[in-house]
C-alpha cells in the first residue's frame, strides 16, 4: 500500500513522517555518524518497514558510517547486521520492525538513542525535542500530561494529531503506523 521510500526522499520524509523515537535516531545517526546497536535495531528495522529495500538501506548506513569509521571498517563490521536484518545472513530470519511496546519496554544505557522519548526522556529534553518538532505550546501541555502519566502511546497520538491537524482515531502502538497514517494525509 504505502510506496517505498527511496533514499533520496528520507531527509524529507524522516521529518514530515517518522514519529520521534525514529526522528530522535535519524538526526543522531546524522549528527555522529554512528549509532550503537540498539539504535541500529530499532531505526534499521523501522527504515525497512518503511520500504528501503537492502541495496538502499546499505548506501544509507555506509554514507554514514564510512565518514566516523571508514569504508574497510563498514564493511567488516556492520555491513552484516545489516544484511542479517533483512534475512540475509545467519539464520535468514525476516526480523520485523518493532512495536510501541517493544521500544517502550526497552532500557537504553548510557550513549544510547534508542528507546521511546515519551518514556526515557527527561521532561526538559521531551519539551524540546516536541518543539523541534513542531508541536505548539497548547498541544505541548497535553502531550507531557500524557507522558507524566506514562500514557506514552496516548501522548506520541497527541502529537500525531497537533502535527496533522487530523484526529488518530485507531492510536499509535508501532512506528511503522505513525509512518503509514502521516503519508496517508500528507501525499
Ligand atoms: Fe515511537 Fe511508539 Fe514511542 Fe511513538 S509511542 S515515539 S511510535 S515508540
Amino acid at each position: 500500500e504505502c510506496a517505498d521510500i527511496s533514499l533520496k526522499d528520507i531527509d524529507q520524509v524522516a521529518k514530515s513522517s517518522f514519529p520521534l523515537c525514529m526522528r530522535y535516531l535519524f538526526e543522531k545517526l546524522k549528527e555522529d555518524h554512528h549509532l550503537k546497536h540498539g539504535g541500529r535495531m530499532q531505526l534499521g528495522l523501522f527504515l525497512k518497514g518503511v520500504g528501503l529495500n537492502l541495496d538502499d538501506a546499505l548506501a544509507f548506513w555506509r554514507a554514514e558510517f564510512s565518514k566516523r569509521v571508514g569504508l574497510e571498517k563498514f564493511e567488516k563490521q556492520y555491513a552484516y547486521g545489516i544484511r542479517h536484518n533483512f534475512g540475509k545472513e545467519g539464520k535468514r530470519t525476516d526480523y520485523s520492525p518493532y512495536s510501541c511496546t517493544k521500544i517502550i519496554s526497552s532500557t537504553p544505557g548510557t550513549g544510547d538513542h534508542h528507546g521511546c522519548p515519551y518514556r526515557h526522556f527527561s521532561e526538559e529534553n521531551l519539551r524540546a525535542a516536541l518543539s523541534r518538532m513542531g508541536v505548539n505550546s497548547r498541544a505541548m501541555e497535553d502531550v507531557i500530561d500524557k507522558a507524566r502519566n506514562r500514557h506514552y502511546q496516548l501522548a506520541c497520538t497527541l502529537t500525531f494529531e497537533a502535527l496533522h491537524g487530523m484526529p488518530c482515531d485507531a492510536g499509535i502502538n508501532h512506528p511503522n503506523q505513525y509512518f503509514s497514517d502521516s503519508r496517508k494525509i500528507l501525499q
